[in-house]
């Protein structure tokens, strides 16, 4: 019997599957965060200004987050960010 209806629910053997970590602190733990991007309403598909929130996994121990967890778009953004620890 199966435990879930949902068939956006996808089993993964975790046994095979490899854990990312920090490239700052090898840490593999992970808290999700978003940068926001405006889109201005000559580019949104309803005609309007929208915000658009992007998802990045940022390291839980060091703040860290890797290059390659992020689009590249938005990556510019996340090293202004991290050279700014007071923000
Ligand atoms: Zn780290």
């Amino acid at each position: 019997m199966s435990l879930t209806n949902d068939p956006t629910q996808v089993s993964v053997n975790l046994e095979a599957a490899e854990s990312l970590r920090c490239d700052e602190c090898n840490s593999a733990i992970f808290k999700q965060r978003f940068i926001l991007r405006k889109v201005s309403a000559l580019l949104s598909p309803t005609g309007q200004e929208m915000v658009v929130p992007v998802n990045v996994m940022q390291c839980a121990e060091c703040t860290h987050i890797n290059e390659g967890f992020v689009p590249a778009a938005v990556w510019e953004d996340i090293q202004n960010g991290e050279s700014n620890p007071e923000c």
